[in-house]
């Protein structure tokens, strides 16, 4: 693909040339975008263009007022590494890289909301010119913003910005609308279809005819995938046979956006050729990736991934995160990231960690393991991100599949460019500062942030990684496991930097920078709703370190910290985590949760009301150099 022309219009462009190449790949199929039981082979659901795309887009649009309220809360954050030091085979790499992140940015969508790809067609469409221009650029830039139909309000609901079907927590990787206990219900009727359903890269389907026939032509699409998927043709077959829109079948991802996924490997492979001598590591572990796509297994990409070791680029490429389902919280969501390391920073960081076995075997519980020591962690700047890695997030810990990490350990990506973004820092001081009395207004530093951040990532590493009667924790606890396992990267990270101050690896000031970070962490703009695991176990820390006296509050509602009881606290609330996750109780989890997730109208709503005041921006819009923005 051809490096995209500047202006915003480029992302557009972009757009209707995926659309094009992808409905083109796609065959004959176009099932109806608007259909809420049809399956899409291809992210291009529209094979045509919409008759009144104008009309389609402004009819139940968000009138100007609100529009404007969401823009005007928007920071635009724009990443631009320099790339001049690139070698000309490296920068075919990058080129290719972007266009897989194009790829893996729209089935992002999709797997988002069942009609992205529709309102995407009308926002290609709609004129550049005339009296609804500026409506049409800011409906883009809302799409942009939240990869999809679908905003955040400011009150922290979910809402659709155009007109669409109103949002569901399975998105669009489970039967549109499907309730939990429908799900239930047919896995205890079908107990052995229950790892296929609850796969991490399946979509669930209702087995109509029409859902058959489309899934049924990704065969067609992609020729491999009928040996590399050996059974799946004649199991569908077999359902086609007895259409029974009440039964559900999982189908490999692999298969369900067979088009997309072969072009992603196509362009993987020749990324491949253009750095096979000078950079043969991630060479290979491009090929192992581009077979994955269509393999549905990533054990090989993820085993050349965290093992390999590359020249100046590095990349994450596929399906990882599951925060976005909000059912199960077991389905990968689509995602690349393309990076570039920072080689001073990260070889600093090397030499500083040590003794990540000692953290280890101090935590508070008792199935203590080996942790390898060689742990590959980068310090990177971002080149572009695409799909579910899109943000502002500062630090990645991939892969998260237990046996693959047991195996090959985890690779640790810090994003520099966003963790030591000075507008995010000023977001992040400004609000600390509305949250804390005079005596702690200075406490915040960078480094706390940046320290506290490489050892959550570590955290993911340490403690317990499947249940004590070893079932893996996604499956063990569902919708809790995300809340429990960041909670537990959170406080790992508080508790390795009091054992490296006990041991003098580092000195008081980092271990106070680090200290405020962990609170300003907990502190909540908003009630959390049930489906942010990210934001309900901060809520959870902040109403611990506030019963603990870790936390106290003065007279005009400002925090005062007591760092003696800071130590004991974290272990504590720590070795509670610990527990749960060993336990693999859901309901155990979900009592912990509901004793800890208290949002009152004393403390709570003032103190998010400043926070709020204070931030200024709630969104931040990352735009990206390397796509001409
Ligand atoms: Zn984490």
């Amino acid at each position: 693909m051809t490096r995209p022309a500047p202006l915003s219009t480029a992302f557009l462009a972009l757009t209707v040339s995926t659309l094009v190449v992808l409905t083109a790949a796609a065959g004959s199929l176009s099932p109806a975008p608007g259909s809420s039981t049809t399956a899409s082979t291809g992210v291009a659901a529209e094979s045509s263009p919409p008759s009144d795309p104008l009309a389609s887009l402004l009819a139940g649009a968000w009138p100007a007022e609100r529009r404007q309220e969401v823009l005007d809360k928007t920071l635009t954050v724009r990443l631009a590494p320099d790339l001049s030091a690139l070698t000309a085979e490296e920068r075919q790499v990058v080129d290719e890289l972007l266009a897989v992140g194009e790829i893996m940015q729209r089935l992002y969508e999709d797997a988002n909301h069942h009609q992205a790809a529709e309102v995407l067609a009308w926002l290609a469409a709609a004129p550049e010119e005339g009296p609804d221009a500026a409506a049409v650029e800011e409906l883009r830039t809302l799409y942009r913003l939240f990869e999809g139909p679908i905003a955040t309000t400011l009150d922290n609901r979910r809402e659709p910005f155009v007109s669409v079907d109103p949002p569901v927590p399975g998105r669009n990787v489970y039967p549109w609308g499907i309730e939990r206990e429908e799900l239930e219900a047919f896995l205890a009727a079908h107990p052995e279809r229950r790892d296929e359903i609850l796969g991490e890269r399946t979509l669930v389907r209702r087995a109509t005819a029409e859902n058959l026939a489309a899934d049924r032509a990704g065969f067609a699409a992609s020729p491999a995938l009928r040996q590399l998927h050996p059974g799946l043709a004649e199991r569908l077959t077999e359902l086609a046979a007895v259409p029974d829109p009440a039964m559900l079948y999982a189908v490999p991802y692999a298969l369900a956006r067979a088009a997309d996924l072969a072009e992603a490997q196509r362009r993987l492979f020749r990324a491949a050729d253009a750095v096979e001598d000078d950079d043969p590591e991630f060479a290979r572990y491009r090929l192992n990736r581009g077979r994955d796509l269509l393999s549905n297994d990533y054990e090989s990409g993820d085993a050349s991934w965290v093992t390999g070791r590359f020249g100046r680029l590095n990349a994450q490429i596929g399906s990882y995160e599951t925060y976005d389902d909000a059912l199960y919280g077991v389905k990968a969501f689509p995602s690349l990231s393309l990076l570039v390391r920072d080689e001073a920073a990260t070889a600093e960081l090397v030499r500083a960690l040590g003794g990540i076995q000692e953290i280890e075997d101090a935590l508070p519980y008792e199935a203590h393991k080996r942790v390898r020591a060689d742990i590959p962690v980068g310090v990177y700047e971002v080149v572009a991100d695409f799909g579910q890695a899109r943000g502002t997030n500062t630090a990645t810990i991939l892969p998260n599949d237990p046996l693959f990490s047991r195996r090959y350990g985890r690779t640790i990506l810090l994003r520099g460019n966003l963790m030591t973004h000075p507008e995010l820092f000023a977001i992040a001081d400004r609000s600390w500062r509305a949250a804390v009395a005079p005596a702690f207004a200075d406490a915040l530093a960078p480094e706390g942030g940046f320290h506290r951040t490489l050892w959550h990532e570590i955290g993911h590493y340490l403690g317990v990684d499947r249940t004590a009667d070893g079932r893996p924790l996604d499956q063990a606890l569902q919708g809790w496991a995300d809340a429990l396992e960041e909670m537990k990267a959170d406080l790992v990270s508080l508790f390795a930097h009091h054992r490296l101050h006990a041991a003098g690896a580092i000195g008081s000031e980092r271990l106070a920078a680090v200290r405020a970070s962990g609170i300003l962490r907990t502190l909540q703009d908003n009630r959390p709703r049930a489906d942010q695991p990210y934001q309900t176990m901060q809520l959870a820390q902040l109403n611990y370190f506030l019963d603990r006296g870790l936390l106290t509050v003065e007279g005009d509602e400002r925090l005062v910290l007591h760092p003696e009881l800071y130590d004991a606290t974290a272990t504590d609330l720590l070795r509670t985590v610990l527990a749960l996750q060993a336990a693999g109780d859901p309901e155990r989890a979900a009592a912990f949760f509901a004793r800890w997730t208290g949002w009152t109208d004393e403390l709570h709503e003032p103190l998010a009301a400043r926070l709020r005041e204070a931030q200024g921006p709630r969104y931040r819009l990352v735009r990206y150099g390397a796509l001409g923005e």
